[in-house]
């Protein structure tokens, strides 16, 4: 093979870059199908409510089985599906399936979906949603939008029109992975968010670092002045749930407490939902 006989650097970079050209490529025609051979599925990760610990409602995060590949994790094909534009299909398919799910929940529990910045904009994305919540009867209001900050970025206006339209249907919006974009207190300011969600890098080394600890006590301390509940994902330990708990966050999310589940595991929970879960663990 040509391409690696060893004949310097620019060689070995270009092979590289071929490689992933390739496989993102491969992953593009793959995707493309996935929905139509059901090879896409939903899963639900609880939320916990930190003071009476109970659960609140699940995120809903999608799941790719390739027949060959196997599980093909979102952070590799969320990005090609953005680039590719197979994000808008593949969000619809998403929104009306958790809403779908949802609505077979207990009254009480929300569902919270991603929204994707390329989503944002289809002009056809708040119609979609309102047809997703009317087919399948979930009140809006049960359902959260997750937003991450950098989606905000293009076209600020249309951005935030779209946001009122959304909210106008009684929806919730989440900025998800706060802290981790470019101007987090101004999307802040500018957009009518309802909740904040810690970006769950700054959870995962609040242990060992003074300023991660700091920076999370500092978006608690944000959301109360602006009167947002505030949730922290990713908390995998005794340690980072105690923190969260004591700085005063609102919703908790992570593995120590529950790990996304299937359809059917959410319904025969569902039956126990009124046991404090994460807090007989252990
Ligand atoms: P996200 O929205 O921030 O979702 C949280 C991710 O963190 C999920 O990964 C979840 O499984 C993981 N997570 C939760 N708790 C823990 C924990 O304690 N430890 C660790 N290590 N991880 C934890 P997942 O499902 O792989 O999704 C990754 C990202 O892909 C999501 O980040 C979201 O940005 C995107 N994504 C997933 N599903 C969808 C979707 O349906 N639509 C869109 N647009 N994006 C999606
Ligand atoms: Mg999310
Ligand atoms: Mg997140
Ligand atoms: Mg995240």
């Amino acid at each position: 093979n040509a391409k690696f006989s060893g004949r310097g650097t620019a060689a070995f970079y270009s092979a590289a870059m071929d490689a992933e050209l390739r496989e993102r490529r491969e992953i593009e025609s793959e995707l493309r199908y996935a929905v139509l051979r059901s090879q896409l599925s939903m899963v639900f990760q609880p939320l916990f409510d930190a003071t009476s610990g109970l659960c609140s409602g699940y995120e809903a995060l999608m799941r790719w089985k390739h027949p060959q590949w196997g599980n093909v994790s979102p952070s590799v094909f969320i990005p090609v599906a953005e680039e590719t534009g197979i994000i808008v299909p593949i969000g619809e398919w998403a929104m009306r399936e958790a809403c779908r799910v949802a609505s077979t929940w207990d009254d009480g529990l929300a569902v919270a979906v991603n929204v994707s910045a390329i989503q944002f904009r289809f002009p056809n994305l708040v119609d979609m949603i309102a047809s997703a919540l009317d087919e399948s009867g979930l009140e809006p209001h049960r359902l959260e939008l997750e937003i991450t900050e950098t989606s905000l970025l293009k076209d600020r206006n249309t951005t935030l029109a779209t946001l009122l339209r959304l909210k106008a249907l009684g929806v919730h919006v989440v900025m998800d992975d706060f802290g981790t974009g470019y101007s987090s207190l101004s999307n802040l300011h500018s957009f009518p968010f309802d909740k904040i969600k810690i970006d769950r890098s700054f959870i995962s080394e609040m242990e060992e670092s003074d300023s991660a600890r700091a920076i999370v006590k500092a978006i608690i301390g944000l959301g109360k002045s602006l009167d947002l509940p505030v949730v922290a994902e990713g908390i995998e330990t005794f340690g980072q749930h105690r923190m969260v708990v004591e700085d005063g966050c609102e919703q908790l999310q992570g593995f120590l407490l529950g790990k996304p589940k299937s359809e059917g595991e959410v319904e025969i929970l569902s039956g126990i939902r009124n046991l404090p879960t994460y807090r007989r663990r252990g």
